[in-house]
């Protein structure tokens, strides 16, 4: 096997601020630095030399194409890819071309993508800008080596179509008003604050083989039919288990692209779930954190098809079985290193710490319908609250340590005292002790403090991160402008810093849950507090429309009322795509392949119930009939159900796309898909395996 060194390798595909140091002239390396801040706008002589150095370094690494690299409002990323050449002159020669035009923007037909209303199909003009923020970086995979320059995407009239807009609008939000606090504090050091995400992404690994007999995992990306097997997550032998070798081999690809690429891949485990598995990256800026994610997820893919495999981003793959999610981790750092989420050893005496915690659940308790609709998408639907995700009612777990902060302010205004952790004793000599962290975790909470930044858990694995961060950096930036508006006036900063804590904590503390959020009762209890309970992607969608939400975004000017709209209107229009795929999936599946395997498979036991009969030695054969009876029973209903599934969905598909549309697929589509599996999957549990048309859960999960 070849050794790989990280050191070695990590990044070498990037288009780095290290390289650009070695190979831009001075000064159009600072003056693209000025660009990024913010503090200047890219000269087109600057652009020129940038792509023309971009150019070289690509096509030193053996690029013969660049492309614009978008993310769209699907979910995935676009590109169009175009040669670095010019037009043939007189001789028949082409040069190597690669202008700064053709760097800072793109024009692709943005017509098929969705628009929500936006973009007519005649106004089909679409803009792709570079984002100088993310580096370029080449891809090299069996079609080539391409140039990749990260660009955000608008329409003709200046809307953005895609996610990575609305996150950079974002991140200028969070940074100027987190820095208003900060120099409240009397810190004039720092120039900055980013906000970061390290996601960790979680996996299903399937043999490729077994994968392509099923068309709903083709089709839908999970399955549609299936009996849950006799062992699942229930022994816990999985989680952290060692990595079978062929999915190790895997990962270790994996690995070698990320790193590459600059992607910081870290951890890996395997999850709950039988063949779930985790990458979880080191954290870095928000917006380049959401390019490298995608980046993760496309090289998982593509990686898994060399190994013979299929991965599996779906968040819920196989019923019954553990679904996976994306841990979106957030804070906020300076340029010079500080952390704002970091309590410090004594949390109680850190006055600005405890001012941005408030902030923070104020947000949190405010919005909470938001970020309910930030992790909002189809599959998602399948996994937020079953017995395994982080339910679709948002709280927040603090611990011990902070809760017991929050309690002593609340009830006195003041705070004289922190829980400590204290020491760790192993009770074994060979291990030594170590600081216990104050506070427990939770992990059935949704959004949870894990020491020195948040963890928003509701995040689907297939999603993009963009959307959480967008939502999580603007209303954290709502709170901290509000709170600055009041400080700066103060004439005492401490005693205004402690009464707008107080006076937060209080109204805000319902947000605030330590308990089980899989328990019925914390349900009942959220309805008591007055928590949104927000169940499914077609309700939460209707977050994006209301008043209060139009008028933080446009206040920050991070979304406009119309580009809300259009994208409450996309999210209506995926989900009706979705399940209509899944129903027509599921209709095929049971027509052409599930129905006439178990018409076959009756007639078998009846043919073989007969022959025992007609031995004519008496042979009690009630088991038999009665297994025949059985099955013709679930064969009946699963007949009728199909038909009224093909009627249904015939109906939504009429149907104009909207709020209505959705409504329908979820009240009257989604129902019927449930009529069909249940005779199906009792069937599937009193066939013979070898008569199944279909891999099994177990075939699926238990045979990498
Ligand atoms: P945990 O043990 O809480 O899961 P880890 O250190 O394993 O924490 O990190 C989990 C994820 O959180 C990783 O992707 C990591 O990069 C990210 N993370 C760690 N610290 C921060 C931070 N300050 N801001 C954002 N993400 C972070
Ligand atoms: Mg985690």
């Amino acid at each position: 096997m070849d050794k790989i060194r990280v050191d070695a390798i990590f990044g070498e595909n990037v288009f780095s601020d290290a390289v650009m140091y070695e190979r831009l002239p001075r000064e159009a390396y600072l003056e693209l630095l000025r660009v990024r801040q913010g503090e200047a706008d890219l000269q087109r002589e600057t652009a020129n030399v940038i792509a023309e150095a971009m150019r070289n370094w690509a096509v030193e690494k053996g690029a013969t194409h660049f492309c614009h690299w978008f993310q769209p409002l699907t979910g995935y990323t676009a590109e169009k890819q175009d040669a670095f050449i010019s037009a043939p002159d007189r001789m028949g020669k082409v040069l190597s071309l690669f202008s700064g035009k053709e760097l800072i923007k793109g024009e692709p037909d943005a017509s098929s993508f969705p628009s929500g209303g936006l973009r007519a199909t005649f106004e089909a003009r679409g803009y792709t800008a570079w984002d100088c923020t993310s580096p370029a970086f080449v891809r090299e995979d069996a079609s080539g080596t391409t140039l990749y320059i990260p660009t955000a995407f608008c329409s003709y009239t200046g809307e953005s179509l895609d996610k990575k807009t609305p996150l950079l609008r974002s991140m200028e939000a969070i940074g100027t008003q987190a820095l208003r606090l900060l120099r409240l504090f009397g810190n004039t050091s720092s120039s900055s604050v980013k906000a970061n995400a390290g996601a960790e992404q979680e996996f299903f690994i399937v043999d490729r083989k077994r994968y392509l007999k099923r068309e709903d995992l083709m089709f839908a990306g999970r399955t549609l039919f299936g009996a849950k097997p006799p062992k699942g997550q229930e022994m816990g032998d999985h989680y952290m288990g060692t990595i079978p070798e062929r999915v190790g081999a895997y990962m270790r690809d994996v690995d070698e692209v990320l790193w590459k690429l600059g992607v910081p891949a870290k951890t890996q485990h395997n999850e709950a779930a039988p063949a779930q598995h985790e990458l979880a990256p080191i954290y870095e800026e928000a917006n380049i954190a959401t390019d490298h994610n995608q980046l993760v997820m496309e090289t998982l893919k593509q990686v898994a098809g060399r190994h013979g495999l299929m991965c599996l981003l779906h968040e819920k793959p196989f019923r019954g079985v553990n679904g996976s999610g994306k841990h979106n981790n957030w804070s906020l750092s300076t340029d010079d290193g500080l952390n704002l989420l970091d309590p410090g050893k004594t949390p109680h005496e850190n006055l600005q710490f405890l001012l941005i915690l408030a902030c923070m659940i104020r947000a949190v308790d405010r919005h909470a319908g938001l970020l309910r609709e930030s992790s909002a998408d189809v599959g998602n639907e399948e996994r937020l609250g079953g017995n395994e995700a982080p339910p679709c009612i948002i709280s927040m777990f603090l611990g011990t340590q902070l809760e017991d902060i929050i309690e002593q302010i609340v009830a006195t205004g003041e705070v004289t005292s922190s829980r400590e952790g204290g020491k760790m004793h192993t009770g074994v000599y060979a291990v030594p002790d170590f600081e216990k962290d104050a506070t427990d975790r939770n992990r059935t909470s949704p959004f949870a403090f894990t020491g020195n930044k948040f963890e928003f858990r509701s995040v689907g694995s297939m999603d993009s991160i963009a959307e959480p961060n967008v939502v999580l950096n603007t209303i954290a930036a709502e709170a901290f402008r509000e709170a600055a508006d009041v400080l700066e006036k103060a004439d005492d900063l401490n005693t205004s810093v402690q009464e707008l804590i107080q006076c937060w904590f209080m109204e805000h503390q319902r947000v605030i849950y330590s308990g089980n959020n899989y328990a019925k009762e914390w349900t009942e209890e959220a309805k008591r507090r007055g928590l949104p309970i927000i169940t499914n992607m077609v309700d939460a969608a209707g977050e994006l429309l209301k008043e209060d939400t139009v008028r933080l975004y446009e206040s920050f000017g991070i979304y406009t009322r119309a580009e809300l709209e259009s994208r409450a209107q996309i999210q209506y229009e995926i989900y009706a795509k979705a399940i209509n795929i899944e129903a027509r999936t599921m209709i095929d599946m049971a027509g052409k392949q599930i129905l006439p395997a178990v018409i076959r498979a009756i007639g078998e036991m009846a043919s073989s119930m007969n022959s025992v009969k007609s031995a004519g030695i008496g042979a009690d054969t009630s088991v038999q009939e009665k297994l025949v009876i059985m099955a013709s029973g679930y064969l009946k209903d699963a007949q009728r159900a199909l038909q009224d599934l093909k009627e249904t969905a015939d109906q939504a598909a009429a149907m104009e796309p909207g709020f209505t549309q959705a409504a329908f697929y979820r009240d009257s589509v989604v129902p019927c898909m449930e009529a069909l599996r249940t005779p199906v999957d009792a069937l599937e549990m009193m066939i013979d395996k070898r008569m199944w048309p279909i891999p099994a859960y177990s075939d699926l999960m238990y045979e990498i």
